[in-house]
This record gives structure tokens, sequence and C-alpha cells, in this order.
């Protein structure tokens, strides 16, 4: 950790943008800290706390979308049933095991998200078709996927939007681990919608070392407009197997990442299809 010379703990989001913007490339944003006592470059003297500018919560709105504060953290997320049951359930596949306690009572989304490393939490938000909320000198929402391959650039965070299914609609998300408490090898996250007992819309996310999230369209087409029978999660998890083109390290072949994808892509569908079966 390099020498931290000023500390700031502003009261309001306009004030920690102020901070941020005048202090250039001195700066960081102090969320839960887990990354940044890990990371923090060597030129940052300053930390600008956010714990006091009001960016924590979960809300569920009428239309039945989900926002998200930055710094919610992760313990807090999982405690929101708001969060924990969109989607029947998607976020609360991706947290129960997430990291330890310890660390889901320090660590927040924003903080998560704007690390922008090996994820988890990605790959289910890319799939829930979340929206970030970013403050710099005006305030702007963008899609998580634009988000992630914008240049990167001073801004502050301040809310993740989930938007609500247009009908009956489930996720599931799985990850591969050589422990729990390792980095997935690979993770796989889908939500489905469906409309008249037919597949509306579905998303197919692959996430893995080094990749936060990887749509796999060949898949959602194998499912869109069709019921999802077995025999459509069958052709599903062969798109993904065919489609994906996973890393080789010291951890695992490519060749093994292609086939828990498809392990992973077939138990998230069936995971999805018995959802749906307790919404509908
Ligand atoms: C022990 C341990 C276990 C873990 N297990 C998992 C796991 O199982 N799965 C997984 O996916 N990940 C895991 N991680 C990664 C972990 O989730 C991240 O370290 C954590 O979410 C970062 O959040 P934070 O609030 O601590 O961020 P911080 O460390 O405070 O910040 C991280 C970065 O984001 C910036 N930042 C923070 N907040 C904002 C904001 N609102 N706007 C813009 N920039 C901001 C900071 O300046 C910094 O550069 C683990 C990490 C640890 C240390």
């Amino acid at each position: 950790m390099p020498t931290i010379a000023h500390y700031h703990r502003p009261p309001d989001l306009d004030t920690a943008w102020q901070l941020l913007r005048d202090a250039g490339g001195s700066a960081r944003l102090l969320a839960g800290g887990s990354d940044l006592v890990l990371r923090c470059p060597p030129e940052v003297d300053t930390l600008i706390d956010l714990s006091a500018a009001g960016l924590a919560g979960v809300t569920r709105r009428a239309d039945g979308s989900l926002t998200i504060g930055a710094m919610t953290t992760f313990s807090d997320l999982l405690a929101a049933p708001a969060a924990t049951d969109h989607l029947g359930g998607l976020l609360h596949d991706v947290l129960a095991d997430f990291g330890s306690v310890l660390h889901r009572n320090q660590a927040t989304v924003g903080g998560h998200v704007a690390r922008a490393r090996m994820s988890d939490l990605i790959p289910g938000l890319l799939a829930a078709d979340a929206e970030v909320v970013v403050r710099t000198e005006d305030t702007r929402t963008r899609p998580l996927a634009d988000h992630l391959a914008a240049p990167p650039g001073a801004h502050v965070l301040t809310e993740l939007h989930l938007p609500a299914p247009p009908g009956p609609a489930a996720g599931a998300f799985t990850r591969f681990s050589r422990s729990a408490f390792d980095h997935a090898l690979l993770n796989v996250a889908v939500v489905v919608h469906l409309d008249a007992g037919v597949v509306h819309t579905a998303r197919v996310v692959i996430g893995e070392t080094g990749v936060l999230g990887r749509r796999l369209p060949d898949a959602e087409a194998a499912l869109t407009g069709k019921p999802p029978t077995p025999s459509a999660i069958d052709a599903a998890a062969r798109a993904v197997v065919a489609g994906l083109d996973p890393r080789q390290d010291a951890l695992a072949s490519a060749d093994y990442r292609r086939h828990l994808a498809g392990v992973g892509t077939r138990r998230c569908l069936q995971q999805v299809v018995a959802r749906l079966g307790e919404v509908a």
C-alpha cells in the first residue's frame, strides 16, 4: 500500500465526484477496500471514502425493476429479498458461496464492478441486462456491457439497475472452481423470459478467468421461440460448447473449460425451468 497523505469522507455524491476530479490520478475511491488494499497504485496519495455518500441500499420499484446502490455490501444484498427473489433467485445463486462471510460483509457491488476483473457477479448482471449509473460531469445510465467496454476514466459508479422482466422469467448461476475459496475456472449465468410458454428472450453468459462475461448468441438462438424442453436445453448446451473459445492455463485446459461450460449451461437451464414452473 502506498503512503496515503489525504483521506476524505465526503457527505454526498457531488462532493465525492468533485474530490475525485480535482485530485486527478493521485486519488482512488474507497469502497470496501478489499481490492484496493492489495492493488493500490504507487502514485496514489489520496483516498475518497464513499461510506457516507448515501450510495447504499436495495430498492424494488413498482414496475418490478431493481436498483442496487454501489455501496451495498454483498451481505446486505444477500439479506435483501427484493434482490434474492429477482429472476427467481439469480443473485442468490451468485452470492450464496461468494468469498467468505467476512468478505461479503466488506466488499461492495460498486467496488466489484469498478474493479472489473475475474468476477462471479458480472456474468449474472449481464444475463439480467443490468445498467450502470455513473457520475462524471453529468450522470449517465448505460448498459453494463457498454460500461465494461468503454475506455477507463475517472467516474463514480452510483448504482445498478436491473430491469423488470417483460413476463414470466427466471435466471440461474453456477460456478466451477478447484476449491470453494478459489477463483472460478468458469461460471455460467442464464436468464430466460417466457411468452405464452415459449422462450421470448434468452441470455446465456459464460465468464472465465480473464474474461468477465461473454454472451453466446448461438446458444440463445437455440432456445428462442421454442418451449424450454430438454431437447432445447441440450441444443443450447451443445451450442455453448461449439461456440466457446476458452483460455488454457495452469488450472485447466481449454477442453476442460469447454466441457464445464456445457455442463453449467445444462444445469442452469434445468434450474431455470424449475423456477419458471414455480412462477407460472
Ligand atoms: C478474500 C477474497 C475473496 C473473494 N472472493 C471472490 C469470489 O468468490 N468471487 C468473486 O467474483 N470475487 C471475489 N473476490 C473479489 C472481490 O469481490 C472484490 O475484491 C470486491 O468486490 C471489491 O469490492 P470493494 O468494495 O472491496 O472495492 P474496493 O477495493 O474498495 O475498490 C476496488 C476498485 O474500485 C474502485 N471503486 C470502488 N468503488 C467505486 C465506485 N462506486 N465507483 C467507481 N470506482 C469505485 C476503487 O477505487 C478501486 O480501484 C474476492 C476478494 C477477496 C479479497
